[in-house]
């Protein structure tokens, strides 16, 4: 079986030192996560940032000195073009991706988050992958029910994506797919032959789903955007998410990828 890729997701939108006060929020602190998280075997970070206010925003200029801060930090680095850092718009959602970065999240339908919409119209879809595409930034299609599946194929067709895919399904968010093995099976299955996939369980299905994916050979994303409990009782840090996901590897005979084979894995340069 292929390596496993670790994808660090240290920030989001929804954490706030509130609901966990190891929270990654602040620029230091993000960077400060990544590199632990990468020491201990995290190849990809997929990266938000936040407002002076500590909200979420899509702000060109705190990527850029995110990114900036991240440098000499040797990860494959993808930036969130997601539904929820403020105006809706193609040219607010896609300011950061003129920026020195490998990938960028697309998500290529639209569904709910639980107090929002996650609202992605056909047009802003487009828009954005076509700006990847000129920027030469891969997508990381972000799955959060079936049917955006099989959009990401309908634009690979037309051009807007280029393949091979990579996939990363999104479970368990509330209003959106649940988490079940079923379910993600389905969607693998559903994916075309020589794409690549990771998992994201969202809260309490993120053991189950990252061990579904070892086992069937997909990748994994953890982090504080997606389960702020380590259990029922203690708040999870980034750092222990990902020493969690290596040693269920470990256990299961998968071997952890380099970033140099995490490009590889992912047809990056
Ligand atoms: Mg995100």
């Amino acid at each position: 079986m292929e390596k496993l890729i670790i994808t660090l997701a240290p920030t989001g939108n929804v954490p706030t030192y509130e609901l966990n006060p190891h929270s990654a929020l602040k620029l230091d602190q993000i960077v400060e996560d990544v590199k632990k998280c990468k020491a201990a075997g995290a190849s990809v970070v997929h990266l938000h940032v936040r407002d002076e206010g500590l909200l979420p925003t899509s702000s060109r200029e705190e990527y850029k000195k995110l990114l900036e801060k991240l440098e000499d930090v040797d990860m494959i680095k993808q930036v969130s073009t997601g539904a929820r850092g403020g105006e809706n718009t193609i040219e607010w959602r896609g300011q950061m991706l003129d920026l020195e970065a490998d990938m960028a999240s697309l998500s290529t339908g639209s569904s709910n988050f639980p107090t929002s919409v996650n609202a992605n119209e056909p047009k802003l879809i487009k828009g954005l992958a076509k700006k990847m595409l000129d920027n030469g930034l891969k997508p990381e299609i972000e799955v959060f029910d079936v049917s955006m599946i099989n959009n990401a194929v309908y634009l690979m067709k037309k051009g807007y994506i280029k393949g091979p895919l990579h996939f990363n399904m999104v479970m368990n968010v509330p209003g959106s797919i649940k988490g079940t093995a079923k379910n993600l099976m389905f969607m693998v299955d559903s994916i075309p032959d020589g794409s690549t996939w990771s998992v994201s369980g969202i809260g309490n299905s993120q053991i189950k789903m990252i061990t579904l994916a070892i086992l069937l050979g997909g990748h994994v994303r953890t982090g504080l955007e997606d389960v702020l409990m380590y259990d029922n009782e203690t708040y999870a840090t980034n750092e222990m998410l990902v020493k969690r996901v290596v040693r269920i590897a470990t256990e299961l005979g998968r071997e952890i990828a380099t970033v140099e084979e995490a490009r590889k894995i992912l047809s990056l340069e």
